[in-house]
């Protein structure tokens, strides 16, 4: 397939509002697709691999503006005023393709599979002269492009298309494309996709197998799974009633850690979060613990790691880290031997996803058990900690009165957890979901996690630092931000040094002091209360919002979304 027929469609959805459009246009080029189904499924949204897989093709701002210049001719400066006039480096692109003066002799034309396979293989570069042979690379396929094909090589190496298309309506196309676009039919392409968390899969199932196809789909230890969700509860009475089944309800201490998914196959461990980033690298202590304590073939097992004082770690009184200090062991530093004795990490295991087969459709009462049943017998419960065990079970009572659960919650707050997690014991595993049968109890108004969109220079002292960051809840609908207010305390000085070398990698365009940025940073943030407001993109904004962190786990679509905003806004 020529490239130059998905730019077409790339303008197409460019141009179409409706999401039931977008999923039509789309519907029709998967059912076209023929061998190219898995490479345009993940084209469709300007990504090279399913969205588990972060690797990082490593091209930033500087190293395209290169390619560009280098294969149109183009001077560095008439590009950089053509992307702070427009914000996009693709526009630019576009601009210096038709104006830049260069005459490529021999042209060939730009294929799908060219385009895709090129980029795609950026990541694999590394060492001396890679960042010279990424050059050559993206140049040559501008070299090849035409203005509009340019602008979308372009785009879709930094990884922002820009056509509005988000993960439902991909789901969606495929529905339409290969079974009958039923809502039955949606559920069936939903249910694969939390399972696989690859649509390059699940669309081609749903080519060759249909409906049965997709229901066969099964989770894959090295395949991160969603994660199921909670949803928030105002006491553990109400919890407790809420989740119980047969009168009782399961609780246990809502620990303020890392989400992590452990995947076991043999000798091969995996570690995912929740936002189904890799970080296994990052926690050897822990997958020596895995290799040690699991016993099975393969599994997949549910946790929350969460990082303690190192000479507690061992005591009856073990004392957890913010989770700002733990989130230091996430980034990729180098020395993570060290790290991991500075600050040991245990997993409180909570579910099991699977071990010799799979258990999403088993009750919890059953998945617990095997989670007990695979993880070494000699692991001791939290209450009676041992040195050098990484792997716990997370605390847990079965309760059928509500004093009782609010005594719990009481014995988890002292303890220096978050809250309660209130469990039905006879739900299944519901991958990506919330669905009320896991509930959370937390005593303040909860923060909410927001990605920064743009920012300004801060005046006088901090003069050099990014201090006002303007902040943007998830459409999940347009797959864009909406902005809901500015932020510009609650940071020190390091943090926000910190925070200005990170988002300035990701400028997309100045104006003077203030800067457009990449939405992919997100941070936890605190306030007093939500307002309706006109003067942003969400319709609220946030009363005196504070930083508390940065949440190195959530995905920026995984921020809290404009519905969420909404409801907190309803129940003030
Ligand atoms: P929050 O910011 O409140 O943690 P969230 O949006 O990150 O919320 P939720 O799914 O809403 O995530 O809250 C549940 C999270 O609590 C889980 O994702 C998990 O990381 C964590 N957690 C801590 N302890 C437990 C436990 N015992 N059982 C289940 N989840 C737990």
């Amino acid at each position: 397939m020529e490239y130059a027929a998905l730019v077409d469609v790339y303008d197409r959805l460019a141009a179409t509002d409706s999401t039931d459009g977008k999923r039509d246009c789309l519907a029709e080029v998967f059912a076209d697709a023929g061998p190219l189904l898995g490479r345009l499924v993940t084209l469709a949204r300007g990504r090279l691999s399913p969205a588990y897989d972060r690797t990082e093709l490593g091209v930033s701002s500087s190293l395209t503006l290169d390619a560009i210049r280098r294969a149109t001719g183009a001077t560095e400066s008439a590009v950089r005023d053509r992307w702070q006039a427009t914000g996009d480096l693709g526009d630019a692109a576009a601009w210096a393709a038709e104006h830049g003066g260069q005459q490529t002799l021999f042209s060939e034309p730009l294929t799908v599979e060219r385009v895709h396979d090129t980029l795609r293989d950026l990541a694999d570069f590394e060492g001396t002269g890679s960042q010279d042979r990424k050059v050559d690379a993206v140049a040559g396929l501008l070299a090849d492009a035409d203005p509009d094909e340019a602008r979308y090589v372009v785009r879709t190496a930094l990884g922002h298309l820009r056509v509005g298309v988000g993960e439902g309506t991909i789901r969606d196309a495929i529905a339409v494309a290969f079974l009958d676009g039923s809502a039955d039919a949606v559920d069936a392409v939903e249910r694969a996709y939390q399972v696989t968390t690859d649509f390059r899969v699940v669309a081609e199932t749903a080519r060759e197998a249909g409906v049965d196809g997709l229901a066969a789909l099964d989770v894959e230890p090295g395949r991160p799974v969603q994660v199921m969700l909670a949803e928030k509860s105002e006491s553990p009475a109400g919890a407790v009633a809420d989740a119980a089944a047969d009168g009782t309800a399961v609780c246990e201490y809502k620990y303020d850690g890392v989400r992590i998914q452990i995947h076991v196959d043999g000798d091969d461990v995996w570690l995912f979060t929740r936002r189904l980033e890799e970080v296994t690298d990052q926690f050897p202590d822990v997958v020596s613990a895995v290799r040690a304590g699991v016993e099975a073939d393969r599994a997949i097992l549910d946790g929350e790691l969460v990082g303690y004082a190192p000479g507690t770690v061992a005591t009856d009184a073990r004392d957890p880290v913010a989770f700002q200090t733990l989130s230091r062991r996430i980034k990729r530093e180098t020395d993570v031997e060290a790290l991991a004795r500075e600050i040991p990490a245990v997993v409180h295991l909570f579910d099991c996803l699977a071990t010799d087969e799979t258990r999403l459709e088993s009750p919890l009462s059953d998945r617990r058990q095997r989670c007990s049943d695979v993880v070494d017998p000699v692991t001791p419960a939290p209450d009676e900690p041992r040195a050098g065990l990484e792997l716990a079970r997370s605390r847990r009572v079965a309760v059928d009165d509500p004093d009782a659960a609010a005594s719990f919650y009481r014995e988890a707050l002292d303890a220096g957890h978050e809250g309660l997690m209130v469990k039905n014991p006879a739900a299944t595993y519901q991958p990506g979901r919330r669905v009320g049968r896991l509930l959370k109890v937390k005593p303040t108004m909860e923060p909410l996690d927001l990605v920064v969109t743009r920012a300004t220079y801060s005046e006088g002292r901090r003069s050099e630092w990014l201090g006002r960051l303007y902040l943007g809840c998830y459409d999940p609908d347009a797959d864009a931000f909406r902005e809901v207010g500015r932020l510009s305390t609650g940071y020190t000085d390091d943090e926000l040094a910190a925070l200005t070398d990170r988002l300035e990698d990701l400028v997309t365009a100045r104006d003077g002091r203030d800067v457009e940025l990449r939405p992919e940073v997100v941070l936890e943030v605190e306030y007093e209360e939500i307002q309706r407001s006109p003067e942003y993109g969400s319709g609220y904004a946030l009363r005196f919002p504070r930083f508390l962190g940065v949440r190195e786990d959530v995905a920026p679509t995984d921020a809290d979304s404009v519905g969420r905003v909404e409801s907190l806004y309803e129940g003030q």
